[in-house]
C-alpha cells in the first residue's frame, strides 16, 4: 500500500481541482463546457522571445546554469526592478527559479521552523498556505472585506500578529479578487511592519504589468527602504510576457535570504531551464509596446465582464484593478432553489450549478478563502465570455 508522507497530510485537494476536474470530465462525455477557470493569458509568447530560445539552443546553451540564474539574467532582472520599482538590487540579491511559485517554496523552505506563522490575507492564492503547510508553518488567514476593497486592513494584520510570525504575505494585483494595492493603500501597512521589526515582508507581484485604468503600481520595498532589509519582492515573466509554460520566476531580497533559497534550489531543481532564462532576458530588455497592447485587450474583457455580471439580480461584482480576474459575490442567490429543487446553500453549490446546468466552469470563492463568491478568468475570447455571461445570467434567472 502506498503510504504519503505525513507532510502532505495538512493539504487537502483544491477545490479548483475539484471543479476542472469535473468540467473534464462533462468536456469528455461530449458536453459544450466554458472553462473561466485558469490562470493563464490566452495569448502566446511573444515572437522575439521565441526567437531568442531558438538562438540560445543553437549557441549551445543547453547545460546547467549558475544555480540561481544566469548573470546574464540576473543583469536583465537588476536593470528590470531599477527600470521599473526604482529597485536597485545587487546580482547577489537576486534569485531565479523555475517560476514565481518555486521562489516562493524557496523562501518557505528557507525560512519556517516548525510553528512559525505565516499571515495571509484572504481571498488569497491558495499555493501560499499550502507551502506553508508543507513547511510545518501554520498559515494564519485574515478575511478581507469587500467594502475595503479585498485589501488588509491595518488593524486586522496589528491584531494577527504574534511572537511567532515570521512574514505577511502581500499579492497586489491579486490572484483571484483582482484587487491592487496603491501607494497610499500600502502606506498603513508599512506602519505596522516598521512597528513589528521580527515580521518579514513577502511581496508577490507577478501581476505587476496587468493593471488598468490610471491605476499607478506599487511595490513596499520601494516606498519604504528601511524594510529592503526584510523584504523579499517576487515576480516573474509568466503573466506578463504569456510564459506560464518557460517556468521563470524571480525575486530580490536581501543577500542572506537569497544565499539559503539557493542552497534550496541546489538540491530540488539544480537550476532553471537554461533555454529559458535566455527567454525571459528577451521578454525583460523587449518592447513593452506588447504588453500594454495585451493589457488593453484584457481591460475591455474586464469590463465586459464586470458589465454583464452587475446585471445578474443577486450578483454583484466590484471594479478590479488589475491581474485577468473578476471575483463577483453571489450572496443573493444562496438559499434558493435549482429548476430540479437543489437548495444553493454555499459559493460552491452555485459553482457547481453552473458547471452542470449552462456549462460554465468557476471556481467558488471558498476555494480561496473567502465565500460567498466565484472568481471568473477573463483571459480567454471575448465571444466566449459573452455567451458564458449570458449562461450565467440564464442559470442564475432560473433560480426561484
Ligand atoms: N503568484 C500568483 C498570485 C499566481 O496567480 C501565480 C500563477 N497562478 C503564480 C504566482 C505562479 O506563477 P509562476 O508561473 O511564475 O510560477
Amino acid at each position: 500500500m502506498f503510504r504519503p508522507a505525513s507532510r502532505l497530510a495538512p493539504i487537502g485537494v483544491s477545490e479548483i481541482l475539484k471543479i476542472t476536474g469535473l468540467a473534464t470530465n462533462l468536456k469528455r462525455e461530449g458536453k459544450d463546457i466554458i472553462v473561466l477557470g485558469t490562470g493563464e493569458p490566452d495569448f502566446d509568447t511573444p515572437d522575439h522571445v521565441k526567437d531568442a530560445a531558438k538562438r540560445a539552443m543553437d549557441a549551445g546553451a543547453t547545460k546547467y546554469t549558475a544555480l540561481d540564474g544566469t548573470p546574464e539574467l540576473k543583469a536583465a532582472i537588476r536593470l528590470k526592478f531599477m527600470r521599473d520599482n526604482g529597485l536597485d538590487f545587487g546580482l547577489d540579491e537576486i534569485t531565479v527559479s523555475a517560476g514565481a511559485k518555486q521562489v516562493l517554496f524557496n523562501a518557505m523552505a528557507a525560512t519556517l521552523e516548525a510553528g512559525d506563522e505565516v499571515i495571509i490575507p484572504t481571498p488569497y492564492w491558495v499555493t501560499y498556505a499550502d507551502i506553508v503547510l508543507m513547511m510545518g508553518g501554520k498559515p494564519v488567514l485574515v478575511p478581507c472585506r469587500e467594502s475595503n476593497g479585498f485589501r488588509l486592513a491595518a488593524e486586522d494584520f496589528v491584531r494577527a500578529i504574534t511572537p511567532r510570525t515570521r512574514w505577511v504575505m502581500l499579492n497586489s494585483p491579486s490572484n483571484p479578487s483582482g484587487a491592487a494595492y496603491s501607494e497610499a493603500d500600502y502606506r498603513p501597512l508599512l506602519d505596522v511592519l516598521m512597528a513589528h521589526p521580527h515580521v518579514w515582508l513577502m511581496v508577490d507581484d507577478i501581476y505587476e504589468h496587468i493593471i488598468y485604468d490610471s491605476f499607478r503600481f506599487a511595490t513596499p520595498a520601494a516606498l519604504e527602504p528601511s524594510l529592503r532589509e526584510r523584504s523579499l519582492t517576487i515576480n516573474g515573466v509568466s503573466k506578463a510576457y504569456a510564459m506560464t509554460g518557460w517556468r521563470i520566476g524571480y525575486a530580490g531580497g536581501p543577500s542572506a535570504l537569497i544565499r539559503a533559497m539557493a542552497i534550496v534550489q541546489s538540491q530540488s531543481t539544480s537550476c532553471p531551464s537554461s533555454i529559458s532564462q535566455a527567454a525571459a532576458i528577451a521578454a525583460l530588455d523587449g518592447p513593452a509596446e506588447i504588453v500594454r497592447e495585451r493589457c488593453c485587450s484584457f481591460q475591455a474583457r474586464r469590463d465586459l465582464v464586470v458589465a454583464a455580471l452587475n446585471k445578474i439580480e443577486g450578483v454583484t461584482c466590484r471594479v478590479p484593478e488589475g491581474a485577468f480576474y473578476t471575483f463577483a459575490g453571489c450572496g443573493g442567490l444562496i438559499g434558493r432553489h435549482t429548476p430540479d429543487g437543489q437548495r444553493i446553500c454555499s459559493d460552491s453549490d452555485f459553482a457547481e450549478y453552473l458547471l452542470r446546468s449552462v456549462g460554465v466552469a468557476v471556481v467558488p470563492g471558498s476555494a480561496f478563502g473567502l465565500a460567498p463568491y466565484f472568481r471568473i478568468s477573463y483571459a480567454t475570447s471575448v465571444s466566449e465570455l459573452e455567451e458564458a455571461c449570458r449562461r450565467i445570467a440564464l442559470a442564475a434567472r432560473r433560480l426561484t
